[in-house]
């Protein structure tokens, strides 16, 4: 039985990805890029290849999920896996320092510091490093800094939705695997009602409002639900083809240039943000539909 947090990625939709993992686990790239699937799912395989590198009775290319080094990789204790957010504020690591720390210039140049130590265990020191997109120029340069001395000790992992929110001088230093996309036409009816509703919204400026400000109409899951579904299209739209089968809101981004993709990635996850921090629910949705609708009708 695995440990719950690698649950999400122990699917059959995982099984090509975590096959290319143990492949490259042989001689694993100085830095990996997760981008696709869920924040939850990246970070859970995020977790999982540290586990490669440290598990201490791997079997058939798989770690064993209960040796004393998975253990403390799933529990986000691992002496030698290090993790960074961007999204946590200095005041909020001082105050109340967690496992996973911000991404700030002073935790990056301790990270540097620190890289210069051998790892405890024999296996290479895993950085995890998440929520970079929203990250002040400063912090993202010290970090370019940390991973412009190649270390033969320490491998780095990139976390984001989509490779298009990173510096492309992130990117380019990567080796990027897209996490798959659950199906879109698992979309429950009315989850796909309402994606129509948005991108009709942002096409028309119109029939959205009675919709969100029906009485409960809008659940917190609901809104992360409708929140999800967008970024999903948002990647599709990214990743094939777009053509008159793909869902109106695919086709919608997909015609719209790449810095419009990313300001609309950007302000997806603003959204997901003030969604956890209850928000309203429905207010959510709105400043979705109307900053979408603003994005599409510009130019450029
Ligand atoms: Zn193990």
């Amino acid at each position: 039985m695995e440990s719950q947090p690698f649950a999400p990625i122990m699917t059959t939709a995982f099984a090509a990805m975590r096959t290319e993992l143990a492949r490259l686990a042989a001689q694993p790239p100085q830095v990996l890029l997760f981008e696709g699937g869920t924040e939850e799912e990246r970070m859970a395989l995020a977790r999982y290849w540290a586990a490669l590198q440290h598990c201490e009775q791997p079997a058939a290319g798989e770690p064993c999920f209960h040796c004393p080094a998975c253990v403390c990789i799933a529990d986000g204790v691992h002496v030698d896996v290090l993790a960074y957010d961007g999204r946590i504020s200095n005041k909020e690591d001082e105050e109340n320092p967690g496992a996973v720390r911000a991404l700030s210039i002073d935790t990056m140049r301790q990270l540097k510091s620190r890289l210069r130590d051998s790892p405890h265990g024999k296996g290479k020191r895993v950085v995890l490093l998440a929520g970079m997109h929203n990250n002040r120029t400063e912090a993202a340069n010290a970090l370019l800094k940390v991973l412009e001395e190649p270390s033969a000790t320490t491998i780095f992992v990139l976390l984001a939705p989509q490779r298009e929110q990173l510096l492309p001088t992130l990117v380019s230093r990567s080796w990027v695997l897209t996490l798959p996309w659950p199906d879109t036409r698992s979309l429950t009816p009315a989850l796909r009602v309402w994606q129509d509703s948005l991108a009709h919204f942002i096409q028309h400026g119109q029939g959205w409002f009675e919709k969100t400000s029906a009485k409960n109409a809008v659940t917190p899951l609901l809104a992360a639900e409708i929140l999800l579904a967008c970024q999903k299209a948002l990647s599709q739209s990214l990743c094939s083809q777009s053509n008159s089968l793909c869902p109106p809101l695919v086709q919608l981004f997909a015609a719209k240039s790449v810095q419009q993709r990313s300001q609309a990635a950007c302000l997806l996850d603003e959204a997901n943000e003030a969604l956890q921090s209850s928000v309203n629910p429905a207010r959510v949705l709105d400043f979705v539909a109307t900053s979408l609708f603003v994005l599409c009708s510009s130019r450029s």
